[in-house]
């Protein structure tokens, strides 16, 4: 952030403020981690303060230091949008583009109170009074802290607001093994470890959280993996049946994708979940090294994200997604196959 958004942030922030904050539709380990993160560490500044999630996310999540504060915009709708438009700061955390809320992009759009942006996704869209965006960072978490150490105030990071940002940083790197793990993000873990962060704890809570049925679900989506060595491509599908005949339950399939990317020699894995209650097969991509999954799925699935890591959908049926897929991947033979 630079030294004319910081002084504008110190400026709002030196009065007592109505403030939302959001996290994107869906919200992972890492929107949840800075929202909550951030709600604690403005509530202790003296403000109100409301976290409203689009909608619902995982159970391995909902432990999480003040969780049961959050208002869900789907469940709790008038409240939330009534706290939308009374709102004088807005916060939206983890995302960079207003379409990623859903059904609460019209609120937003009408709000009338400044906006701040903390992303760290590609291609930023310019809807906020104040953007910190860094692609390079590994995680919103890791630059909320920065946020508050801008802020000069570090000391306020207690317990609960190290254990947020702890868990969105391990969420996000992989446990702290993707490329965007710095030696700044380690020596920021170890700063939260020392306020309290109990890393050894939040790692089993986030991972150690399998069902029967998970476990079962993971067999069937491992089992219909295909791999096309000639384009260094693994893939998974997943139908409405599957997923109903292994009680899926939010969060389930989390982390499934990555499996293709620990075949030698694969460079590309992707996930296709249809979801028949919303009609379409959400897609989630996963690269290493310089295969851009963002710009594929900008371009081919209506989705973005970062270059190694991104998410898209399809509107036609399961079947049509990877016919079509397959006709798309033909073009990029000689990117994925050098
Ligand atoms: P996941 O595959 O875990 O849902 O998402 C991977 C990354 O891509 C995350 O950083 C997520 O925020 C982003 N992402 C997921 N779905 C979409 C989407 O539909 N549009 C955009 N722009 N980003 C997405
Ligand atoms: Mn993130």
């Amino acid at each position: 952030m630079n030294s004319v958004d910081i002084t504008t942030v110190k400026s709002i922030l030196s009065q007592p403020q109505k403030i939302v904050i959001v996290p994107h539709r869906n919200p992972d380990g890492d929107a949840m981690g800075s929202c909550l993160a951030l709600y604690k560490f403005l509530k202790s500044k003296g403000h109100s303060a409301q976290l409203i999630a689009p909608n619902d996310y995982p159970k391995f999540l909902k432990w999480m230091p003040g969780n049961e504060t959050v208002i869900n915009f789907e469940r709790e709708n008038s409240k939330a949008k009534e706290l939308i438009e009374q709102a004088t700061v807005i916060f939206t955390l983890d995302f960079n583009h207003l379409s990623r809320v859903g059904q609460m992009e019209t609120v937003l759009q009408e709000a009338t109170a400044d906006f701040i942006m903390i992303d760290h996704h590609q291609q930023p869209s310019d809807y906020a009074k104040v953007t910190y965006s860094d692609v390079g960072m590994s995680s919103t978490c890791e630059m909320v802290y920065n946020f508050i150490d801008f802020l000069g105030e570090t000391n306020f990071i207690d317990a609960d607001i190290a254990t947020n940002l702890y868990t969105g940083i391990m969420t996000d790197t992989g446990s702290f093994k993707y490329r965007s793990t710095s030696s700044k993000t380690h020596r920021v873990v170890a700063e939260l470890i020392d306020k309290g962060a109990d890393n050894m704890e939040i790692h089993s809570k986030v991972f150690d959280t399998n069902s029967p049925s998970r476990l079962h679900l993971l067999g069937a989506a491992l089992s219909n993996m295909v791999i096309l060595p000639e384009y260094s491509t693994a893939y998974i599908t997943l139908t409405q049946d599957e997923l109903d005949k292994y009680e899926f339950k939010k969060g389930d399939t989390e982390g499934f994708v990555n499996y293709g990317l620990t075949l030698e020699g694969i460079i590309f894995a992707l996930i296709f979940i249809e979801n028949r209650e919303e009609g379409i097969i959400k897609i989630s991509l996963r690269s290493v090294g310089d295969f851009s999954v963002n710009e594929f799925a900008r371009e081919h699935f209506n989705g973005g994200g970062h270059n190694n890591a991104a998410g898209g959908r399809s509107e036609m049926s399961m079947e049509e997604t990877i016919f079509h897929f397959n006709e798309i991947l033909k073009k990029y033979k000689s990117k994925l196959n050098p």
